[in-house]
């Protein structure tokens, strides 16, 4: 990691620990970049190893693929 970059982050299910997870969010229609952007990010969270809503926690990354 290079001096001064902020330590990157991975958010993970509570329950099992997996990385497939979803927030729930609003995402606007940007007329000058034609695209689908996020306008809102809600706290409802979904697992999809558990198949059911849960609760995020933050950690190191695992993996983490930057050299
Ligand atoms: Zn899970």
């Amino acid at each position: 990691m290079a001096e001064g970059d902020a330590p990157r982050v991975e958010y993970a299910c509570e329950r099992c620990g997996s990385v497939a997870v979803t927030r729930d969010a609003w995402a606007e229609w940007s007329l000058e970049n034609q695209i689908w952007a996020l306008s809102e990010i809600f706290d409802f969270a979904f697992c999809h190893t558990c198949h059911r809503e849960t609760r995020l926690v933050e950690r190191a990354p695992r993996q983490d693929p930057r050299p």
